[in-house]
């Protein structure tokens, strides 16, 4: 079962692991030690940071692993817990999913105590870390299966104040998008157990693929510091995009299972339009190449309703059922908080 030695409760700042036994062939009392922070500094909202859900997602990881190298606790008020590899055995491996047991972090929840490794991580953080935190970051990207335009994202929650105020901080990444989501693949995220015990909640998708651009960097980690400082954690003054010289962000979603484009058959992927683009209903976005019979004319891929190409697979060698890419259409804040 989980265990850790940090004090969750106690003042200052504090380096550890989440530990959880592991026994394999070379370890028969080994652990699994995931590096965990803890600052804490008088009253105030406690956060929880988030990196590494899927262990190919390297930008969140390196944005939380900075942070927790700098913040001291004079620079906070509250308590923030960073964890920026949260499927370590993972990000270890370069892989979406666990290594040790082959499960998805972000289908675990609300996990078991003495289930597999994932899911005991996803069981601790149901049970002990969301409970006593008012504000959770999750930060991904498209791994290596998806490249996004980079975006602050969530979802359209039931509850109409906590969907304000999840709105306002998403805004507070102050990337160009902002994208609201349904789940089209499954069940146990982390974001919806989170949000079902009524918590604020944001999370991204910055960029995506193997490599990392200079810029999704920044944006990751200028990101993550403003929505410190906007949910009252962080000591200092809040940047919004005007006062950065931007135009306002453009707020999109992608609600309707027509939105996200599969591919029927298996063969070679080509995107046909750039991401952040606009498309219409019946534009061809890509095609899927036969790769035993390139004289066979590709399958296209017609985009089934309008709007801008949030994301597209990146991988070109694609199975039948992959998505290869999403449409969302832009709506307004009024519309997203009263609906
Ligand atoms: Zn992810």
């Amino acid at each position: 079962m989980l265990f850790t030695s940090l004090k969750l409760d106690s003042q200052g700042k504090q380096q550890g692991f989440m530990q959880i036994p592991y026994s394999h062939n070379l370890g028969g009392w080994a652990n699994v030690m995931i590096p965990m922070t803890v600052i804490a500094n008088g009253d105030g909202p406690t956060v929880l940071v988030l990196g590494g859900n899927h262990g190919d997602e390297y930008q969140g990881q390196i944005a939380a692993m900075k942070l927790a190298r700098e913040l001291t606790p004079e620079m906070i008020t509250g308590r923030i817990i960073l964890i920026p590899s949260l499927n370590f055995p993972a990000a270890r491996s370069a892989t979406r999913l666990s290594p040790l047991d082959g499960m998805n972090m972000n289908r675990a929840f609300p996990g078991q105590p003495e289930g597999p490794v994932t899911s005991q991580i996803a069981h601790y953080l149901t049970t002990v870390l969301f409970p006593m935190s008012d504000v959770i970051i999750d930060i991904h990207s498209g791994g290596r299966s998806m490249d996004f335009v980079p975006c602050s994202h969530m979802h359209v929650v039931p509850d109409k104040e906590q969907r304000k105020k999840m709105l306002a901080a998403m805004l507070a990444w102050n990337t160009d998008f902002s994208f609201l989501y349904a789940d089209i693949a499954g069940s146990g995220l982390l974001p919806v157990e989170a949000e079902n015990q009524g918590k604020i909640v944001v999370t991204t998708e910055l960029g995506g693929g193997e490599g990392v651009p200079a810029s999704v960097h920044r944006i990751a980690q200028s990101g993550l510091r403003n929505v410190l400082i906007h949910v009252g954690l962080i000591k200092g003054v809040e940047h919004t995009r005007e006062s950065l010289g931007k135009p306002p962000a453009i707020l999109v979603q992608a609600l309707d299972r027509n939105d996200y484009l599969l591919a029927p058959e298996s063969g070679i992927f080509e995107i046909g339009v750039d991401l952040g683009r606009m498309v219409q209903v019946g534009d061809c976005v890509g095609a899927i190449h036969h790769l035993e019979r390139p004289d066979r004319t590709p399958e296209p891929i017609i985009a089934r309703s309008s709007g801008y190409l949030i994301t597209a697979r990146v991988p070109c060698l694609t199975q039948q059922g992959d998505c290869v890419a999403v449409i969302a259409r832009q709506v307004g804040i009024d519309e997203v908080l009263s609906a």
